[in-house]
């Protein structure tokens, strides 16, 4: 399929590993020219020349997403961009006992705010050319919360509720905003989670319906289809990739 979106410009924020990197490579297959973000330099350069060889411009920003300066030094060199795909690192484990104040303050800054303020200033010029893509990278903690990950139940959640009003807001000018909820996905994330240990690994893919993680490929190709010309008539949704592990009718 033609995704019709050849030569349009994307930003993809915490993109040099992972589902960022995933969403980033489907859409360089589509055609699309890029802007990636991440931390570390050295990993994120790696990803641009990976991208490059499939054909399209690749601009790299490194630093934290979650701070002030660095989303401004992206924002800098995303001016135009037609796509957005927010990520960011997910809130450490814990719990609600022994968070404080300032935990809570963190993950809002990350997982909420960031994404709020890269749409808030990239939308404008989206509602002035007529057609814009948003896709934010939140978690199936959304619809099932995760006890352990209590402060990204929480933050994704605020996230959510924001999309849920401001994607009707926007609609008319041409520009959707949906929410991609990964469950388990193969990457270092889920690598660390599962640490060392392969029977914990293969007790969670047993639980899934699947029978497996999900791969980052396979998120890229709904995260570039969401950006498509075609995905224009789904507005505010929240689309579950977990393999089947969330036991719900809707
Ligand atoms: P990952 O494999 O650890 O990759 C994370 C990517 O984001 C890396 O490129 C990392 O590079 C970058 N990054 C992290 N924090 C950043 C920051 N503050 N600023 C800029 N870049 C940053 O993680 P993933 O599995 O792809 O997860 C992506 C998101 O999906 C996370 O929010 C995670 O919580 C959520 N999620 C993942 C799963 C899953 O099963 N994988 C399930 C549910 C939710 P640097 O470290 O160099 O910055």
């Amino acid at each position: 399929m033609d995704l019709g979106i050849r030569g349009k410009r994307a930003l993809v924020t915490a993109a040099s590993k992972g589902l960022g990197r995933g969403c980033a490579e489907a859409l360089a297959d589509a055609g699309v020219d890029l802007v990636i973000n991440a931390r570390g330099g050295d990993a994120l350069e790696a990803t641009a020349a990976a991208l490059r060889a499939r054909g399209v411009k690749v601009t790299t920003v490194a630093g934290d997403i979650t701070t002030e300066p660095v989303r401004a030094a992206v924002l800098a060199a995303a001016a135009g961009v037609d796509i957005l795909v927010t990520n960011a690192g997910g809130p450490p484990p814990g719990s609600w006992e022994t968070w404080t104040r300032d935990d809570y303050l963190r993950a809002i800054e990350a997982n909420m705010l960031t994404p709020i303020a890269l749409m808030t200033a990239l939308m404008p010029g989206m509602l002035a050319r007529g057609w814009g893509r948003v896709v934010n990278i939140t978690s199936g903690s959304v619809k099932a919360p995760i006890a352990a990950l209590g402060l990204s139940n929480m933050a994704r959640t605020g996230l959510t509720g924001f999309v849920a009003g401001v994607s009707r807001q926007v609609a008319p000018g041409g520009v959707t905003i949906n929410n991609l909820l990964p469950g388990s996905h193969d990457t270092d994330r889920i690598r660390a989670l599962d640490g060392d240990r392969p029977e914990v690994r293969a007790a969670r893919m047993a639980a899934i319906p699947a029978r497996r993680y999900g791969t980052a490929a396979e998120f890229g190709a709904m995260c570039a289809f969401l950006c498509s010309v075609h995905a224009g008539y789904i507005v505010g949704q929240n689309i579950l990739l977990d393999g089947g592990a969330l036991n719900a009718t809707l």
